[in-house]
C-alpha cells in the first residue's frame, strides 16, 4: 500500500496540503504502507521559489513526516517532477503513435474565439478538434496556426466516467474535453504527469481532493491507453468556510498554513482539528491524538458533505492543549513564538527564557493561542527605554485623579524590603485602599497601567514581583509625571 501527497509549489502552503497528508498517513500508518511527498512543479508560470520549503516546514511542524520525498530520496525519486522530464516523453511518443493523442497547433487567440462562438451559440464548450488527422502542412495553410503545438488528449465517445470512489463508492464524472497533456513549452502538463508519476511510483491509492473527480476519467483513460493497472481512488470533501463556500487564500486568511503558526495555534491541535473535518471518531471523542485517529482509521468514517471550518471550534481546541502542557513546555513554545513573531531575537538569550518561563504560569489559563502572550507578557520583555503605555483606552487611566495614588504607590514600595507579590499586595492595599479610601479597582488601576502598560494584564502582584522592584518603579515615576503633566504641573 502507498500513497503520497503531491502539492504544487505555487506560494505559501494551502491548509488544504496539510489535511491531505493527514489522511493519507493516517491510511498508509494503519495498513503499514508508505508515505510520498512528491513536488509538482511543472507549471513553471506558477512557480515560487520559496514554497517548496514550506510545504517541508509547515508539514514536519504538524508532524506529518513523510517516508519518501525530494528531500530524503527513495526508492522511487526523483520525487521532483522537474526531475523527471525525461521520463514522460516516451509515454508522449506513444500515445501519438496509438493516435490517443494528436498534435494541435491552435494559437491561443483562435481557442478563445473559438469559446466565445460556442458560448454565443450556446453549444457546449470545447475544443473542435479542428487540428486531429492533420498533418503540420495541412493545418499550417489554415488561419491560427501556432509553430509550436500542444498534445491533446483524443477522448472518445465511450471515455469511461463512472469509477468507484473509495469513500464515495459508484460517481459519475463530466465527459472531459480533449485535455493539454504537453503545453507548447515542452511541459507535461499535470494529468499526464501525475498519472506517469503515481504508476512509476507504485502508488496504490491515490487520495485527493472532491476538485479532480472532474479529472479521474482523463486519469483512468491514460491507465488504460498506457496499458497499467488503475489505482484505487478516495476524493476527499472540500474544507468550507462558514458561509459553505470553498477555502481560498484570497478569502480567509486560514487558507495559509503558516497563518496558523503566526497566530499560535499548536501542531497537535490544528491536526486534531482537521482530523475532524468530515471525520469522526467511533466514540464520537472530538479530542484525539493523531495515533489515536490511526487506530480506528477507516474510509467509511469520512463523511463527504463539505465540513465547515470553524476556527470558534479551533480555538477551544487549542485551549485545551495548552491546559494540557507542563508548565515548561508551554513557557518554551510561547518562547519561540515570541521569536517567531519578532518580539524577541533568534535566538533569545537565556535571560528572556527564564523571564517567559516564571510568566508563563501566570497566564498559561487565560490563552487560547501563543499570540496572545506578546499582549500578555509583552511588558516584561522589553527595554525600559521602549515601554510605553500602550492604547488610549489605557493612557486614559493616567489622569491627574492618579497622581496621589500612584504617589503613595511609590513611597511605600520603595521602602518595601521583601519584594514579593504578597508583600506588594499587603503594603499597596495599606496605603491606597486603607489609606487613600478608594476601592480597590480605583486603586490598582493606575498601578497596573503604569506597570504593564495595560489595563488588563496578568496578575497585578505576581507581575510586579517578576518585573522586579528597579524597573517597577521606575514605571511607576514614569506613570506619575504623566499624571502631573496632565493636571498642567
Ligand atoms: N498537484 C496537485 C495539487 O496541487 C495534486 C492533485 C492530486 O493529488 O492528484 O493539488
Amino acid at each position: 500500500m502507498r500513497v503520497r501527497v503531491a502539492p504544487s509549489p505555487t506560494g505559501d502552503p494551502h491548509v488544504g496540503t496539510a489535511y491531505m497528508s493527514l489522511f493519507n498517513l493516517a491510511f498508509a500508518r494503519k495498513q503499514g504502507g508508505q508515505f510520498v511527498l512528491r513536488i509538482e512543479d511543472t507549471d513553471r508560470a506558477r512557480y515560487v521559489a520559496d514554497s517548496e520549503r514550506q510545504i517541508f516546514d509547515t508539514l514536519r511542524w504538524l508532524g506529518l513526516d513523510w517516508d519518501e520525498g525530494p528531500d530524503k530520496g527513495g526508492p522511487y525519486a526523483p520525487y521532483r517532477q522537474s526531475e523527471r522530464f525525461d521520463t514522460y516523453q516516451a509515454h508522449v511518443d506513444r500515445l501519438l503513435a496509438d493516435g490517443t493523442a494528436y498534435h494541435c497547433w491552435c494559437t491561443t487567440e483562435r481557442l478563445a474565439q473559438m469559446r466565445e462562438e460556442q458560448q454565443r451559440a450556446k453549444l457546449p464548450t470545447g475544443y473542435d478538434r479542428l487540428c486531429h488527422g492533420k498533418s503540420r502542412e495541412e493545418r499550417a495553410a489554415l488561419p491560427g496556426f501556432s509553430e509550436r503545438p500542444v498534445v491533446r488528449m483524443l477522448i472518445p465517445a465511450d471515455a469511461p466516467l463512472m469509477f468507484t470512489d473509495v469513500i464515495r463508492g459508484e460517481i459519475k464524472a463530466p465527459r472531459p474535453d480533449d485535455q493539454v497533456i504537453v503545453k507548447a513549452d515542452g511541459f507535461p502538463t499535470y494529468h499526464l504527469a501525475n498519472v506517469v508519476d503515481d504508476h512509476e511510483m507504485a502508488i496504490t491509492h491515490v487520495v485527493r481532493g472532491e476538485e479532480w473527480i472532474s479529472s479521474t476519467p482523463k486519469h483512468l483513460l491514460l491507465y488504460d491507453w498506457l496499458g497499467w493497472t488503475r489505482p484505487a481512488f478516495a476524493h476527499m470533501p472540500l474544507l468550507r468556510n462558514t458561509d459553505k463556500s470553498k477555502i481560498s487564500k484570497r478569502k480567509n486568511p486560514a487558507a495559509r498554513l503558516l497563518w496558523f503558526r503566526e497566530q499560535g495555534y499548536l501542531p497537535e491541535a490544528l491536526v486534531n482539528f482537521l482530523a475532524l473535518m468530515g471525520y469522526s471518531q467511533p466514540d464520537g471523542e472530538e479530542v484525539f491524538s493523531f495515533s489515536e485517529m490511526v487506530v480506528h482509521f477507516d474510509w467509511s468514517r469520512v463523511n463527504t458533505v463539505g465540513p465547515v471550518f470553524d476556527l470558534d471550534k479551533l480555538g477551544w481546541l487549542n485551549g485545551h492543549y495548552i491546559r494540557e502542557l507542563s508548565v515548561d513546555d508551554l513557557a518554551g513554545r510561547v518562547t519561540d513564538h515570541l521569536a517567531l513573531t519578532g518580539v524577541l531575537p533568534e535566538p533569545p538569550t537565556d535571560e528572556q527564557r527564564a523571564i517567559v518561563r516564571a510568566a508563563t504560569p501566570l497566564v498559561n489559563e487565560r490563552m487560547q493561542v501563543l499570540a496572545e502572550a506578546e499582549g500578555m507578557l509583552g511588558f516584561l520583555l522589553v527595554d525600559d527605554g521602549a515601554f510605553a503605555v500602550e492604547t488610549e483606552d489605557a493612557a486614559k487611566v493616567l489622569t491627574a485623579d492618579a497622581a496621589p495614588v500612584l504617589q503613595a504607590a511609590v513611597e511605600v514600595l520603595a521602602q518595601l524590603d521583601d519584594w514579593d507579590s504578597a508583600a506588594i499586595e499587603r503594603v499597596l492595599r495599606v496605603a491606597l485602599v486603607e489609606g487613600l479610601g478608594l476601592k480597590p479597582k480605583v486603586a490598582f488601576g493606575p498601578v497596573r497601567v503604569a506597570v504593564t502598560g495595560r489595563r488588563v494584564s496578568p496578575p497585578l502582584f505576581e507581575s510586579m514581583e517578576l518585573l522586579g522592584r528597579d524597573r517597577s518603579l521606575h514605571r511607576l515615576q514614569a506613570g506619575l509625571t504623566v499624571t502631573q503633566a496632565g493636571a498642567g504641573g
